[in-house]
């Protein structure tokens, strides 16, 4: 396990007027540091592990700081594993950056981004899987996001991996008791149990990739295409969804020339709503580029709304706007409903509708379940026992592991040699070793732990 010599220091908080800052140290030497420069109220010498104190912050020469309270958490009871100690001082910049410059003068040194938490993980504290969720948690943008995150920070995501872990090393070692004697078949039961084993592991690992779809909305948003021809109410409806004014509404067609996006939470699923240049025909050369650049759009959106003038007939415009979205999950939002209904063909009946008359607030809500329940009943993030992966580096060493668990079978069903099944099943221990750490390269933890703020 490594040791760290040295003691590093950072604001916990985060910059800026704040009713507290904390300062964090950890190291061999925070509780030494601390206590050069804070005094307990109490007079007592020596500070008890886990316990706020209130007192008084003095640098050099006896000069007041600020009036704080101070803790220090003794290894291994802290975030780290190592001895931590903080002090809370009242929030503001110049405090903070004094009590840090004081702490560095000591000695310590300026913690790098994700610095305590890749100790905690060198420690053996926290597993990958958790320090990413660290990260996740602080970043997270709805609640649902949020609980997903928490659910892998509590270990649901490790556990099975290790379970699987353990799982694939019996077989392993079932396989490499024959690898000694070439000559020798594996006795059929013990073949059964072995590919059994492998077969539910590979099952449930389908299972979790399956749920990779649900969880990346939850992180990082569904993005939601507003689409239609010019001068159907797209920008009024983007307005009335925000509930304030952000893309310009005017009365002359084609105005909103390039993309605008913004986010919200709907129903706890952070959404990415982006209001495009309408689709149509044109001459004109900056227009164009925006028509096109709508059509790539809708390739990567997961949901469209296709906004039409529902008081009227549909136009040419109307028709390459519904064919553009042809594969992708959509919604017609027929608006303008207080001027009039006209009825829709019946060749668009398949997709999906709701009248809306975003001038008197029509339709918004019915819009906007309808909107959550495309989503929520493909996955709310509540799946019971499976865990839910969100991250493209957890997803893609599982696809590797479920390559080499194929590789496997292929093998058994060839007639492969033992030593070959027993290599396929290493690699795939080697994938999952990745995604709880175990077998992590170096560089791609620096990337992970580059990610967090300096403080935590
Ligand atoms: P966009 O070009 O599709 O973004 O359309 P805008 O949002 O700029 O709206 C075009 C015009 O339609 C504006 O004058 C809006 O006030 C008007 N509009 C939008 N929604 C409605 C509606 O529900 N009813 C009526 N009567 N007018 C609307």
């Amino acid at each position: 396990m490594q040791q760290y010599e040295d003691t590093i220091v950072a604001p916990a908080t985060a910059p800026g007027e704040g009713g507290i800052g904390i300062i964090r140290l950890s190291g061999p030497c925070a509780e030494e540091f601390l206590q050069s420069f804070f005094r307990p109220t109490s007079g007592e010498k020596s500070l008890q592990s886990h316990r706020l104190y209130h007192g008084k912050f003095f640098g050099p020469g006896e000069h007041l700081i600020d009036e704080v309270m101070a803790v220090v958490m003794r290894a291994p009871r802290s975030y780290t594993r190592e001895d931590v100690a903080e002090v809370h001082c009242h929030g503001g910049n110049l405090v903070v950056r004094r009590i840090l410059d004081h702490f560095i003068e000591a000695g310590a040194r300026l913690a790098t981004p994700g610095e305590f938490t890749l100790r905690a993980f060198l420690k053996g504290r926290i597993d990958l899987t958790e320090a990413e969720a660290v990260i996740e948690v602080i970043r997270s943008r709805s609640e649902k996001a949020c609980s997903l995150a928490l659910s892998q920070l509590d270990g649901k995501l490790s556990r099975t991996v290790y379970r699987f872990r353990d799982l694939l090393q019996e077989q392993l070692a079932l396989i490499e008791a024959y690898i000694d004697f070439p000559e020798e078949d594996i006795e059929l039961p013990l073949l059964r149990r072995i590919e059994e084993g492998v077969a539910g592991i590979q099952g449930e690992i389908e299972q979790i990739l399956q749920s990779f779809d649900a969880g990346r909305i939850l992180r990082e948003g569904l993005s939601v295409l507003i689409l239609g021809r010019p001068n159907v109410g797209k920008s009024s409806l983007l307005n009335a969804l925000l509930g304030e004014a952000r893309a310009i509404v005017t009365e002359i067609p084609g105005t909103t020339r390039d993309t605008i996006e913004e986010n919200l939470v709907l129903g706890g699923i952070p959404l990415r709503l982006v209001d495009t240049a309408g689709v149509r025909h044109t001459e004109d050369p900056v227009e164009r580029e925006g028509v096109k650049r709508a059509r790539e759009k809708v390739r990567f959106a997961d949901l469209v709304l296709l906004v039409v003038d529902g008081s009227r007939p549909l136009e040419d415009d109307d028709y390459l706007a519904i064919e553009a979205c042809q594969g992708v999950r959509t919604i017609i939002v027929a608006n303008k409903t207080d001027l009039g209904q006209h009825p829709l063909p019946s060749k668009v009946e398949p997709i999906p509708l709701v009248l809306t008359s975003v001038h008197c607030g029509d339709g918004l809500e019915e819009l906007q379940r309808h909107m959550v329940e495309m989503f929520t009943s493909e996955g709310n993030g509540e799946q019971g026992e499976s865990p839910m992966i969100t991250d493209r580096r957890h997803r893609q060493a599982l696809v590797h592991c479920r390559q080499a668990l194929i590789r496997f079978f292929e093998g058994m069903s060839g007639g492969m040699g033992h030593e070959f099944l027993a290599l396929e099943l290493r690699e795939a221990l080697s994938a999952l070793g990745e995604i709880t750490g175990e077998t992590t390269p170096d560089q791609i933890l620096e990337k992970i732990f580059s990610k967090f703020c300096i403080g935590k």
